[in-house]
């Protein structure tokens, strides 16, 4: 009889770093009934043939966050499941030639301090102690990450195979999966050797992980690359430098000339992201192979002439040596260039841990995630950058291929608050979006969406070089303050297509939305902000809950929460509780300031002597219109949600009403500006699940006498403890450049907590931070310092109010 299993609880498929990583923790966390299925021999996909680098180093905390556990854990591999391998921390040096790579680099130091690692600047003089062979003459200074190393990617695969198996997981190797289908609560997945039933099942296919997406109707938002790295031959000077001191080189990273070049024996391995990079397989003339197995493309080394050239000037000795050989592998890249791990959309008990650049040393940290997603069903870390969900499904192939070459060709690019990507525009315009290019908009996506930044005046700079900076005064910084100033004194509006719109009806919906949220629901032809929890109290989303009935309420989040608070709604919903979406229907402008009323009483019928947080539905410019009296600007405002097909009219009414109030069009900067003046949080900011809704300073959004809700139990013992950390306000005396995400916040010398935003409120004429601080010292008037780029700016704890209007009364007014 033959051994094959015909059950399990999770069959993982995709034998790789990340599917064996994956397996290895299922493992760990005690879920031994799984088993991977590998089409050819483990890491016959992209791991074989990868060059196996293991920085810490990201811009991102969650990546980071991965990235870290994964060294670690690698560090102590080998030996807890004995399995030898060749793992060299070297650290690396990462160079700098610009003030503003400088920045990123102290930034990433203060972020990887907090997650306790001893990352270090090094000045040009200091990089040629640890590196005597480079040239620094044009450099601002390197970062150097000890923790940094390179590791035999098959070795790891292994390693973590064998693990798996000690704990009891089957690999089945030669032993491809053909097909999955569902049968009542279980997946069927089918393979050569037989079939297997089990509970849930894992895309880990690497690049191939498109086409086993299509088994579950996904079609995966992911191109390939091709990329390359160099082997050269021993250099009689590196080999006895080595002897002499005893080590390697650190591997040393080139970011703004884009290559990384590591000793490998007595030799480098040289690996550039060229800009004239190459995809593959996205062409009719070059279709997706069946099976690419241990396969490589053809060497193309006059793509990468540039960078050998660059790299034989950087560090001379290079140029001593003979090419030996060159690895020219597929590399698969998501629209954002991070992977898919988390669960699959739409899908039953189903996840995705696929679609990895930097898949060996995230496969620890990776593994790890998907482990908690499937057998929790949430993560001990926010990892919204990786979350399937982020994407909604406006990515078709042409946007996965101009995306991902994009990111390849700027893999180590900086990311700059202010500055948009220039690829893949354009794909979702606004009904008015003709009218917002004429008054001078500047665009950044969000979902897709193309929405005004900020509206530039004649003669202002609209480069897009002028946008790479992290210095707060760019060239938007005059207009912003003026869309600010008309905000407050007269009236702005703010065109904000695609929102996510989301309709509850039936006989259930309050009783059933009262147990998903934590506050209360509003009463009919009220809304109000509604906070989703988890089981641990931890903050899963925010939207806003207007009760349009009896047994009716909309829900309204944001454009990028789309899939992500559909899933979380659709996978709760229970008999009785139908929902709807009705996000293409509609388009929204945010019509604020002390003239608002007076422009719409000019164009409407609407009762606008209704109070704050009241709804209701008139007509402007013979059109249908639902008005919402809030403002994420913290004046007063309506939220005007008209029909798409409506909204050039109601738009044009408005502005041609408004010209006599000295109404303007703001953008999403300054909107960001005037949030951050009241304290409202921004999701996947200030609000994600790192917090509880406690921490979150929420509470006044928790009905403790509702009998029952999600996270009622954790946060009720989270009260009874006390909260250790607390939301925070600050105002920062800072120099030209607003905190970044995740800034450190110190006292007497320790970190006692984080920034989540920092932005300058043009209304307060004041740098705020809104962040999460240790309750002891969060107590207004308190005196801390806030890191930005390596320097500690004084800051002040403020009261628990907004900022600007601390009673709302302008809202309200
Ligand atoms: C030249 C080059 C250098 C690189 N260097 C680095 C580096 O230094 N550091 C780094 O972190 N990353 C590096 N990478 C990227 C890295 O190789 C990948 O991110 C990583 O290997 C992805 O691992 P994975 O497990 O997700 O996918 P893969 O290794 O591709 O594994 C997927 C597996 O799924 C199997 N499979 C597919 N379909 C099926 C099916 N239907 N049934 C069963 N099995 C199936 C495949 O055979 C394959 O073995 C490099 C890539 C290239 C091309």
């Amino acid at each position: 009889m033959s051994d094959f299993p015909s059950s399990a609880r999770v069959v993982i498929i995709g034998g790789g770093a990340v599917g064996a990583s994956s397996l290895y923790h299922l493992c760990k966390a005690g879920w031994t009934d799984c088993v991977l299925l590998e089409k050819n021999e483990l890491t016959a996909g992209s791991t074989w043939h990868a060059a196996g680098n293991v920085p810490t180093f990201s811009s991102s905390w969650s990546i980071m966050n991965m990235q870290r556990y994964s060294a670690e854990l690698y560090r102590g591999l080998g030996e807890a499941v004995d399995y030898p391998m060749n793992y060299n921390v070297t650290g690396s040096v990462r160079l700098g030639h610009t003030k503003e790579r400088l920045q990123e680099f102290k930034r990433v130091v203060g972020m990887g301090r907090y997650q306790g690692m001893d990352l270090n600047i090094l000045s040009p003089d200091e990089i040629k102690r640890v590196y005597p062979f480079v040239s620094t003459h044009d450099l601002s200074g390197a970062l150097h990450d000890p923790y940094d190393g390179d590791i035999d990617p098959a070795q790891l695969t292994q390693a973590l195979a064998k693990g798996a198996r000690q704990m009891g997981a089957r690999i089945e190797r030669f032993c491809p999966a053909t097909g999955v289908r569902r049968e009542g609560d279980e997946w069927v997945v089918s393979t050569p050797k037989g079939e297997i039933r089990c509970e849930i099942v894992v895309n880990a296919a690497g690049y191939y992980a498109r086409e086993v997406g299509k088994w579950f109707g996904r079609d995966l938002p992911m191109m390939v690359m091709s990329h390359q790295y160099m082997l050269f031959e021993t250099i009689p000077e590196l080999e006895s430098w080595t002897k002499e001191v005893g080590h390697k080189l650190p591997l040393l990273r080139d970011v703004d000339s884009s290559y990384y070049l590591r000793q490998e024996k007595n030799g480098f391995n040289l690996g550039p992201y060229e800009g004239n990079c190459k995809a593959h397989w996205v062409t009719k003339d070059d279709p997706f192979p069946d099976d690419f197995s241990f396969q490589l493309f053809p060497d193309d080394l006059e793509r990468l002439e540039w960078h050998i050239n660059d790299a034989m000037e950087r560090v001379p000795l290079l140029a001593k040596a003979g090419l030996s050989k060159v690895i020219n592998g597929p590399i698969p890249y998501t629209p954002d260039g991070n992977p898919l791990i988390g669960p699959m959309p739409g899908v039953p008990n189903a996840f995705e841990a696929c679609v990895f650049t930097f898949g060996i040393c995230q496969a620890g940290g990776a593994g790890k995630v998907l482990a908690e997603w499937v057998t929790e069903g949430a993560t001990e870390w926010d990892m919204w950058s990786c979350d399937p969900r982020r994407f909604t499904g406006f990515e078709d192939p042409d946007y996965c291929v101009k995306k991902g070459m994009e990111v390849y060709g700027h893999e180590y690019a900086i990311h700059f608050p202010h500055h948009a990507w220039p690829e893949g525009r354009d794909k979702k315009l606004s009904a008015v979006h003709a009218q917002t290019k004429a008054l001078g908009a500047v665009y950044a996506p969000y979902n897709g969406w193309e929405r005004a930044v900020w509206y530039a005046r004649p003669g202002d700079d609209i480069s897009e070089e002028a946008s790479r900076t992290w210095d707060r005064k760019g060239p938007w910084f005059g207009a912003v303050r003026e869309e600010c100033q008309a905000v407050r004194d007269a009236a702005g509006i703010l065109d904000l297509p695609g929102f996510s719109r989301f309709v509850l009806t039936g006989p259930k919906v309050i009783d059933w939305l009262t147990r998903q949220i934590t506050g209360k629901v509003p009463s009919v032809g009220r809304l109000g902000l509604a906070y989703f929890a988890d089981d641990k109290g931890r903050i899963v989303t925010e939207m806003s809950v207007a009760r349009t009935g009896e047994d009716e309420a909309v829900l309204i989040t944001a454009a990028t929460a789309q899939v992500h608070d559909r899933e979380w709604l659709s996978r709760h919903l229970k008999p009785g509780v139908h929902l709807r979406e009705e996000t293409q229907l509609w388009s929204t402008q945010i019509l604020t300031g002390p003239k608002s009323r007076a422009i719409l009483a000019e164009v409407s019928d609407a009762d606008l002597a209704k109070g704050w947080l009241t709804h209701q539905t008139a007509r402007i410019a013979g059109a249908e219109v639902w008005l919402a009296r809030v403002s994420f600007s913290g004046e007063l405002g309506w939220e005007i949600h008209s029909r798409v097909e409506d909204t050039e009219a109601v738009w044009n009414a408005v502005m041609r009403a408004g010209k006599g109030h000295g109404l303007r069009p703001f953008g999403m900067f300054a909107l960001n500006s005037l949030r951050v003046e009241k304290g409202y949080r921004a999701w996947k900011g200030d609000l994600s699940t790192d917090y509880t809704v406690l921490q979150g300073g929420l509470e006044r959004f928790v009905d403790w006498s509702k009998p029952e809700f999600r996270g009622k139990a954790a946060l009720e013992a989270e009260k009874q403890r006390g909260v250790t950390k607390r939301f925070c306000t600050l105002v920062i005396e800072a120099g030209d450049q607003d905190p970044p995400y995740m800034s450190t916040i110190w006292h007497e010398g320790k970190v006692v907590g984080e920034l989540t935003s920092g932005y300058y409120g043009h209304r307060v004429g004041a740098c705020i931070g809104l962040g999460m601080l240790k309750a002891e010292v969060n107590v207004p008037g308190t005196k801390l310092q806030v890191e930005i780029f390596g320097t500690l700016y004084p800051a002040t704890v403020q009261e628990d109010a907004p900022l600007w209007d601390a009673k709302n009364e302008l809202i309200r007014a």
